[in-house]
């Protein structure tokens, strides 16, 4: 997702109490950043923050973090929850290969991936966000029993993850190739933007749910 370079808004976002401003501050402090210890879960590409100001309106007892690289999308984020003020919900303006610098060991208890690019060249297969190098971050920061969930309509961009996630030694705890025909996993299906896009289309969505 790329929007028009917005004027100012790398600075509307230098302002924002939502916005996490010093990453390398936050390994080990996410309790005093939040004001308590509740689990941590995050989504890396997330967007205009559909998926997760849901999750944080409904889930008050989990804390959620958004991590997005383009300002002029985040933008879109901060203003939602400029409107909404969730006390559980902040963001990180950041490249994610970047992951470590901003979550201590074990620090997170789910990361969620919602129609990531597809980078549908071979030689930039690395920065797929289930390539392998990506999952080895992810096994970092994960607690031991976190999981990545992940959904997208790609379906090569699932198959290639699905085989990158064997390969690296991750258990499949939920896979499917058409999650709205799935009565259990859609219990509680949150919709991102792209989702509610590409689904009515007709695009059945992907989804599966690993752990270590
Ligand atoms: N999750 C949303 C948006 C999907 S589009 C939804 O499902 O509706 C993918 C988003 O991921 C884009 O906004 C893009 O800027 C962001 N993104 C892609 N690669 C990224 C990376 N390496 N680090 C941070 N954000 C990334």
């Amino acid at each position: 997702m790329r929007l028009r370079n917005i004027k100012g808004s790398r600075e509307i976002i230098g302002a924002s109490d939502y916005v996490i401003h010093d990453m390398d501050q936050c390994p080990g402090r996410w309790g005093e950043i939040f004001g308590n210890d509740n689990p941590i879960h995050i989504e890396i590409g997330m967007g205009k923050g559909k998926f997760l100001l849901e999750l944080a309106r409904e889930n008050p007892g989990i804390n959620y973090v958004g991590i997005e690289k383009y300002s002029s999308v985040l933008l879109r984020a901060i203003e939602k929850q400029r409107e909404e003020e969730l006390p559980n919900l902040r963001f990180l303006r950041m490249e994610a290969e970047h992951l470590g610098q901003a979550f201590g060991e074990g620090e997170v208890q789910r990361i969620y991936l919602n129609f990531s690019d597809p980078w549908p060249k071979d030689r930039h297969a690395k920065r797929r966000l289930t390539s392998r190098e990506f999952l080895a971050r992810y096994d970092g920061v994960l607690e031991k029993n976190g999981s990545v969930e992940f959904k997208t309509d790609n379906r090569e961009l699932f198959d290639f993850s699905l085989e990158a996630a064997k390969g690296a030694g991750w258990k499949l705890l939920a896979c499917t190739y058409d999650l709205h025909r799935e009565k259990e996993l859609m219990e509680g299906n949150v919709m991102t933007e792209y989702e509610e896009r590409f689904s009515a289309q007709g695009n059945p969505i992907h989804k599966f749910i690993i752990c270590r």
